[in-house]
């Protein structure tokens, strides 16, 4: 299905996923391809095409931009200033690039400066090498204290740290070891990730090592509880950022705002429709040459705008504006939710303040739990 007519939609949020990895990680499952250049420049040409097609269909001014992967760090950084050239920047604020540390060097981030990215993602994930070779991350910890530091001295202000947690075999030591070094090197904002292994990745056979909940329950407060007291706030249930430094292109995604991926794999997001590209380089080409990229609409129900509003907004501290809730819906949150909000409120798992309504820190990590009796 082809969409037309839709020019008069305003987007202003947009993924690119960026599908190439020098080797896969054991625990990812991610769509990326095995990196060389002929196929990373066939894919750069290809998703020109796609984002010029698209732009015919859509209006689109970026507030954020988010280079996702993959590695988008294994593009030229030239790749990256012809795709961002592609965008009307009048109004951007923010443009992110998930970086290895692998591939971050004096003359990349040199003439990354020169671009309009102003946010780099790093994906740290552990500073203990033996968990970073069990994780099949190729680099080791102090690959990632000198790309942090370079990309500082570069003058980047605006840096983001990942942190996984829920090893196999992991301690409490561990998990601490790794969060001082994270908070030493001073990132203005840090994303959680608690592993998670599909059938289909290399470390699921060590699925068995993983600690109970109630052990990984206790890492995730030990981060929790040494971020804040380091000076960042929390205001997602996995990120944390300095005041002023949340991530204003993921806030979309939990805030009901319109969004458009690019890539294979990269899913978008307009009223009341779903859409995802294929997870196939070759598939995704030949939607591009035949005009049919945005295919496969999913529309939402009203039921399933509102319950996917729910789960996202809960996901923020801030939690669910419920005269934004009104307005959206046509109808009181608290009305018809009010047998579950009742059992949660008496347990302090949910608490009201103000015009929110809103998790309570512990129900963070059992945060999945209370999403599925709203749905
Ligand atoms: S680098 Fe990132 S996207 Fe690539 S395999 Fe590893 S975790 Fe997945």
């Amino acid at each position: 299905m082809k969409v037309s007519g839709k020019k008069s939609i305003l987007i202003n949020y947009i993924y690119i996923h960026i599908p190439f990895c020098l080797r896969k990680c054991n625990y990812c499952s991610f769509y990326s391809e095995k990196f060389t250049s002929d196929l990373k420049n066939r894919f750069v040409s290809f998703l020109i095409k796609e984002i010029n097609q698209v732009k015919q269909r859509f209006k689109i001014k970026p507030l954020t931009i988010y280079f996702g992967g993959g590695t988008p760090s294994l593009l030229d950084v030239s790749d990256i200033q012809k795709i961002i050239s592609q965008f009307d920047l009048s109004q951007v604020q923010e443009i992110t690039l998930e970086s290895n540390p692998k591939n971050i060097t004096s003359v990349f981030v040199q003439k990354l400066s020169e671009t309009p990215i102003n946010r780099i993602s790093l994906g740290a994930q552990s500073f203990i090498d033996s968990e970073l070779n069990l994780l099949g991350r190729l680099h080791n910890s102090e690959q990632i204290s000198r790309a942090f530091e370079l990309i500082r001295n570069q003058g980047f202000n605006n840096i983001s740290l990942d942190l996984i947690y829920g090893l196999p075999n992991q301690k409490m030591l561990d998990v601490q070891f790794s969060l001082e070094r994270i908070i030493e090197l001073n990132p203005e904002h840090v994303s959680l990730y608690c592993l998670n292994l599909e059938e289909n990745v290399l470390l699921y056979s060590k699925k068995h090592l993983i600690p109970e909940d109630e052990v990984i329950a206790g890492f995730y407060d030990l981060i929790r509880r040494e971020l804040i007291s380091s000076g960042y706030e929390q205001y997602e249930i996995s990120n944390f950022a300095k005041k002023g430094f949340e991530s204003k292109h993921n806030l979309c995604y939990w805030s009901d705002k319109l969004y458009l991926g690019f890539g294979p794999s990269a899913a978008g997001y307009f009223v009341n429709t779903r859409y995802t590209n294929p997870a196939d380089l070759e598939e995704y080409f030949g939607a591009i040459k035949t005009s049919q990229i945005i295919g496969n609409l999913v529309s939402l129900t009203n039921e399933e705008h509102e319950k996917e509003f729910i789960f996202l907004s809960l996901r923020k501290t801030k939690g669910i504006n419920l005269k934004e809730f009104e307005n959206k819906f046509q109808k009181d949150f608290l009305e018809k939710y009010r047998k579950t909000i009742d059992k949660y409120l008496d347990n302090n798992f949910l608490e009201i303040e103000g015009e929110f309504i809103k998790l309570t820190p512990k129900a963070y990590f059992i945060s999945n739990e209370i999403f599925s009796e709203f749905m």
